[in-house]
């Protein structure tokens, strides 16, 4: 098939959180079985300097952006056959520190640069000379071209855009922006109504993609079925629901090119599922570099990600403050919410022979975390796949996690099956439960023969992306045969 994908992050690119890395690794897989396919993203600082192969496309971008014109350029790279990556170029927009916000408040004209990226898409979309038959919107950034791909079907007709694929990557993102905002479309004022792209007033961008995608995946199984309630549903479970034979859960693949413990070049000591050696080196080393007391007996859990509510933080320094009494070590990596920064380094300062964390986003830690811990502590309020606790497992760290979305669809807990076990689950959303879970890994901890059986099944757990790209096929025929375009002579 031939199939363009538009992301507002893709690895190794650019990167926030697992978006990127979905995307990045999605894209191969699809080249790799011998599609044609494309990404657009935007051209942010940096990426120039780091990919300076790219090379200008004649593909110029101008278009209307509510009263201004905006232009740019499109730039290209083909980093492995099959598949090319368009960068919009508009360094108004992209040339800046960060991706969506400034020291954690987000740039105040997101709305334009995300409305111009979406037409960007859906402008390559219509009129690269390969002419993709699907395209593949991600998370609220590009969502609106899913309202100007339908828009351009009923001036032109079915059959004249690509099938549309939406995938959800968090609902609690949607891209909520003030009603005036709409006019950045330059679209006819029927859209926005409640059926459209109004939310309560607001402009809604991850509606329009829900709304005028022809199908809806999100990112593993149990999400899917979260999101259709009013628990979960951000308040867009009814219109989940409408759709619900349109969406499906998907889960995220592991690029096991770059997770890969015998050839992770983050890493000192490669190892792997029958050589352990090297992780119990790894952890030494990891110790060290957190300057934490070096040594071997002591349980290491780690941590890496977004410092956000979501993430479950609040849990994770309670049930720390219960369980440091053990004697257990905490390094983590992360950024976000200044409290929750302030909060780590004031635990870390509290018990300086015990916990240390690095604030910030450094691939290379992160990856020197996965290989070194013992453990992998993922107290998710609420998780639409994660992939840190599917790293974990690959690099036989022990994931300890809370049973929602694709947390709950990825670890196998004793309770579900003791043959398979790889984690340890808590249900309830509280520090208390964790601390739990932290106790029944310090008792695995001490049973080196369990523990070496949990590893075993961990590393050994296939969550690749063969096993489940013939999923997104699936749903691409079913968004072409929505729509689509007719497939090429
Ligand atoms: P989310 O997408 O919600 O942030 P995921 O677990 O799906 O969570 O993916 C997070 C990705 O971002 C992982 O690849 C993780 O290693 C990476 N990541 C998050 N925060 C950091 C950080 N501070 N430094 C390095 N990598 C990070």
């Amino acid at each position: 098939m031939r199939i363009l994908l538009a992301s507002s992050e893709v690895y190794p690119y650019s990167k926030t959180g697992g978006l990127a890395d979905m995307v990045g690794s999605l894209a191969k897989t699809l080249a790799h079985g011998g599609h044609r396919v494309g990404i657009v993203t935007p051209l942010y600082a940096g990426i120039r300097e780091r990919f300076p192969q790219l090379q200008r496309l004649d593909l110029p971008l101008e278009f209307p952006l509510g009263a201004q014109r905006v232009r740019g350029e499109t730039w290209s790279l083909d980093p492995i056959e099959g598949l090319s990556v368009y960068f919009v170029d508009q360094p108004g927009f992209y040339q800046r520190a960060d991706l969506y916000q400034n020291e954690g408040t987000d740039y105040p004209d997101n709305a334009e640069r995300f409305m111009f990226f979406s037409k960007a898409a859906a402008h390559l979309a219509l009129h690269l000379p390969w002419e993709p038959e699907v395209m593949h919107l991600h998370d609220w950034q590009t969502s609106p071209a899913a309202l100007l791909l339908q828009h351009q079907r009923r001036l032109a007709g079915q059959g004249s855009t690509p099938g549309i694929c939406l995938t959800i990557h968090n609902l609690a993102y949607q891209g909520l922006f003030p009603a005036a905002k709409y006019a950045l479309m330059n679209l006819p004022g029927d859209y926005f109504t409640p059926n459209g792209v109004e939310f309560y007033g607001q402009m809604s961008c991850l509606k329009a993609g829900i709304v005028y995608a022809d199908v809806i995946t999100t990112v593993s199984p149990r999400y899917a079925r979260e999101i259709t309630t009013e628990e979960s549903g951000c308040g867009l479970d009814g219109l989940l629901r409408q759709r619900n034979s349109s969406l499906v859960g998907i889960l995220n693949g592991v690029d096991y090119e770059e997770w890969n413990t015998v050839s992770d070049t983050y890493v000192k000591h490669p190892y792997s599922a029958a050589d352990l050696s090297g992780k119990a080196a790894n952890k030494l080393e990891l110790q060290r570099e957190f300057g934490l007391p070096v040594e071997a007996s002591i349980p290491l859990f780690g941590n890496i990600g977004r410092l956000t509510e979501q993430k479950g933080v609040v849990l994770l320094l309670g049930a720390l403050e219960e369980m440091l009494s053990t004697g257990l070590q905490f390094v983590a990596v992360g950024s976000g919410s200044s409290a929750f920064q302030r909060a780590y380094q004031e635990l870390a300062r509290r018990f300086p022979a015990q916990v240390s964390v690095h604030i910030g986003f450094d691939e290379g830690r992160s990856h020197r975390i996965e290989a070194g811990c013992d453990f992998f502590l993922m107290p998710s309020r609420f998780e639409p796949c994660g992939l840190n606790q599917m790293y974990g497992l690959r690099y036989g760290t022990i994931p300890i996690v809370r049973t929602t979305g694709g947390l709950d669809d990825t670890v196998v807990d004793i309770r579900d099956d003791a043959a398979r076990a790889n984690g340890i689950k808590f249900i309830e959303y509280s520090a208390t439960a964790l601390a739990k879970g932290v106790r029944k890994a310090l008792t695995l901890y001490a049973e080196p023969e369990l523990l070496h059986r949990y590893r075993q099944n961990a590393m050994t757990a296939d969550f690749s992306w063969n096993r489940t790209v013939g999923e997104y096929l699936k749903v691409y025929q079913k968004a072409q045969d929505h729509g689509g375009r007719v497939a090429h002579p």
